[in-house]
């Protein structure tokens, strides 16, 4: 296979100088590379958006891994929404007696009644039960169980699998009502969408629900049937808190439905005049923790400032001014105190979801901790106010939305499991890492991605592939166990060439962006920044001095890494990585928790934004869904050579997108699309698009719409003339593009290429 220079080979080989290639960024979105492996298996194999690895040609050997100077991992997008999804309801299933890996369709049959494991090799028999295929209604085709027929199926879980009853949904709110809290009117928008979607919280009748208000004292709500109105008890010993009352505070959801909408409606006022500026969230969490441990559950907790009083009291850390050295970033938590208690937590079947709605430093670092160990997410809404910043208060609201109304698991374990030879040793997510491949998940969302990195332990001679199988064991919302489990099967090779050929580009960033974040906090940014410089280096110059046999002047890469420089540029430029700029640290700290936790879609969204052009939008090559059309605009490089005067721009960054508009824009757009009657009137801090009824205006919405819809957050839209004061923000994510600290794209291929030929 290694026929480099020669036009006889794979696409994915072909050599190319990236110093001369101008235009490498494809015009639609990239495609997960399709593994090589046998059209049956292919047709079977697990969908890319819920289960990819970063080689999809697994090397033979640890050795020939070291040789290619690429990470081996898995991204996973386990409990991802899905539109169709088989379940069997068996009552037995089917697992290998040595490795217990569920019975997938890359096992063989080696005749009617026995099974040889893909992962152990183990030869299992085949139960009585399996023959009857309940899909078919036909006996004797065991291989045509939806089991063998599907990579990626739920399981209705018999009583072995449960440690005790499943448990009912508990859901517990729990409020920061500070002075500075009640300045910045969350609590408005948080209890209007909880009562808008309180029948729409999953459930069943057994749904349970409370909530916790705190400032210097902890306040708790008895919310007991045929109380004319919701009780408050206040706890003003926070050095040791305890629960004032064993029943009503957490309350059947259905039953007290009445009480807990008065208390919704009554407490947005019931803090306003108050003086408290102390926060005590530790001891709020611990209460928290408290009224929770007996059933597990869910606590949102809503933050708006460094918790000020009692247990897990947070210092203000100096934010780093643009000159400091990245090395002096504080990135590691001040305590401990949030991670015990996550931890705590987890033991007992409870996750922490942290809001931070904060104009000031709140060390994210330490709070992110909670979430991070028991398997919550942290949202974060830098500077919210109800009145300064309503795009925020829109955000906050739809995101809450899907938080509320998403569907979730319940005291959740997952285990990844892979062919003899290859064995995992490093997770990325929010978790508590149980047993060596035991993932404690006390809740578990559709949201959430996960990473692991591998090693070859032992070859794989004369293996012609290898699979690896992820299993999520959980309790429904509506009180079932059950077990969803992914299957994915590749091929192995033992030819170098053969590794690159297969590189998944993407999942290979998305890999070494959680090893960059763990980088960051055991040694320094510095060392993070410096290890994914030389990821490229190493990769590209193993791949020359092995790879190519025609050695040519340039910097050569295989196209299956073509993107790779480009992408590890757009890392260090983003607000996770980026040396010498004037981010702060909690932001910084919040991208870091969004590589961790955000699926590898959304990953590449937010490190590598999309650009569009949107003035001249046409039908031509449009999406049809349903009786909408939604114009399909080319992808384009992020640099502002590719800007205009004369047009406008939406640039997607996915938590965030910007509209830039050029001076010479078309009058057409300005006035169909934007509303305003020349240039001049474009307001400074636009950030909606009205709906005008033109044609222009209907594409440019549905485009966005559309762009939106597809993802579980909610992107501002910020709409920039010349001077905005957005405009900067807009720049940085013009990535190829040189500024006063960071290398253009040219400049970093440059920097590549000199460091190779040292
Ligand atoms: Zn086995």
């Amino acid at each position: 296979a290694s026929m480099g220079g020669l036009s006889l080979q794979p696409e994915g080989l072909r050599p190319i100088n990236l110093l001369q290639e101008r235009n490498i960024l494809p015009a639609t979105p990239l495609q997960a590379p399709i593994p090589n492996v046998h059209e049956d298996i292919q047709k079977l194999n697990c969908n890319p958006e819920l289960f990819r690895c970063t080689l999809t040609n697994i090397p033979q050997t640890q050795a020939l891994l070291n040789k290619a100077k690429l990470p081996l991992g898995l991204l996973l997008h386990p409990f991802k929404d899905l539109s169709q999804l088989p379940v069997v309801t068996s009552s037995t299933i089917v697992r290998c007696r040595s490795c217990r890996t569920y019975i997938n369709p890359f096992v063989s049959f080696l005749d009617q009644r026995r099974w040889k494991c893909n992962l152990c090799h183990r030869v299992n028999d085949v139960p009585e039960e399996f023959m009857y295929n309940p899909v078919t209604r036909v006996y004797g085709e065991p291989h045509k169980r939806p089991e063998v027929q599907n990579a990626t199926i739920e399981f209705m879980a018999p009583s072995e699998y449960m440690l005790r009853p499943p448990q009912p949904p508990v859901y517990l709110f729990v409020f920061d009502v500070s002075h500075n809290a009640i300045e910045t009117g969350y609590l408005e928008t948080v209890c209007k969408t909880l009562l808008d979607n309180l029948d729409l919280l999953p459930g069943n009748t057994r749904t349970k629900i409370g909530f916790i208000t705190f400032d210097s004292t902890i306040h708790f709500y008895s919310l007991q049937e045929g109380l004319s109105q919701p009780q408050m008890l206040i706890i003003s010993d926070i050095e040791d808190v305890f629960i004032p009352m064993p029943e009503n505070l957490l309350v059947n959801l259905n039953e007290s439905k009445e009480l807990i909408q008065d208390l919704l409606r009554t407490l947005p006022q019931m803090f306003i005049k108050s003086l408290e500026t102390q926060s005590a969230l530790g001891p709020a969490l611990q209460a928290a923790f408290k009224l929770m441990s007996p059933t597990g559950g869910r606590i949102t907790v809503f933050q708006t400032q460094l918790p000020s009083l009692g247990a897990g009291v947070l210092k203000p850390r100096e934010e780093p001014n643009q000159k400091a050295s990245t090395k002096d970033v504080p990135l590691t938590p001040s305590t401990d105190f949030y991670k015990k208690l996550a931890l705590d937590c987890s033991g007992q079947q409870v996750a922490v979801d942290l809001f931070l709605l904060s104009g000031q430093y709140s060390d994210l670092a330490s709070l992110g901790c909670i979430s991070r160990y028991s398997a919550g997410s942290v949202y974060y809404y830098q500077s919210y106010h109800h009145q300064h910043n309503p795009p925020l208060v829109e955000k906050l609201q739809k995101e809450l939305k899907r938080y509320l109304t998403r569907k979730i698991g319940f005291e959740a374990v997952m285990r990844i499991r892979c062919t003899k030879g290859l064995s995992i040793h490093t997770f990325h997510g929010n978790f508590f890492v149980r047993s060596t491949d035991l993932l404690s998940l006390p809740n578990v969302n559709p949201d959430a991605g996960y990473a692991v990195q591998m090693s070859v332990e032992e070859s794989l001679t004369d293996m012609q592939v290898v699979c690896f199988q992820s299993a999520l064991l959980y309790t429904s919302s509506k009180g079932e166990r059950r077990i969803r489990v992914h299957t994915l099967c590749l091929p192995v090779v033992s030819q170098l060439s053969d590794v690159y050929l297969g590189a998944d580009v993407q999942a290979i960033t998305g890999l070494l962006a959680n090893m960059a974040v763990d980088r960051s906090v055991s040694a320094s940014l510095n060392d993070a920044r410096d290890a994914l410089v030389n990821a490229v280096i190493d990769s590209l110059s193993a791949y020359r001095s092995s790879v190519l046999t025609i050695q040519q002047p340039g910097l050569m890469a295989p196209a299956s890494l073509r993107l790779f420089p480009l992408f590890i540029l757009a890392l260090l430029k983003q607000k996770a990585f980026q040396s010498k700029t004037n981010t702060r640290l909690d932001e910084r700290i919040f991208t870091m928790c969004q590589v961790k936790r955000q699926p590898l879609v959304y990953l590449m969204l937010i490190m590598h934004p999309n650009l569009y052009r949107i003035d001249n939008l046409t039908d031509e090559g449009a999406l049809n869904i349903g009786d909408r059309t939604i114009p399909q605009p080319p992808i384009l490089q992020l640099s502002v050579e590719k800007l205009n005067r004369d047009g406008a721009f939406l640039m997607d960054a996915g938590s965030v997108m910007f509209l830039w508009v050029g001076k010479n824009c078309g009058q057409n757009f300005i006035t169909q699309v934007l509303g305003a009657p020349n240039y001049a009137s474009i307001p400074h801090n636009m950030t909606h698009l009205p709906e005008l009824n033109t044609a222009e205006s209907c594409r440019v919405h549905a485009f966005i719409f559309w762009l939106r819809e597809q993802r579980p957050f909610f992107p501002i839209l910020y709409i920039l003339r010349d001077e905005s004061p957005w405009k900067p923000s807009f720049l940085q994510n013009m990535i190829e593009d040189r500024t006063e600290s960071a290398l253009s794209y040219y400049e970093f291929l440059l920097h590549i290429q000199q460091k190779m030929n040292k």
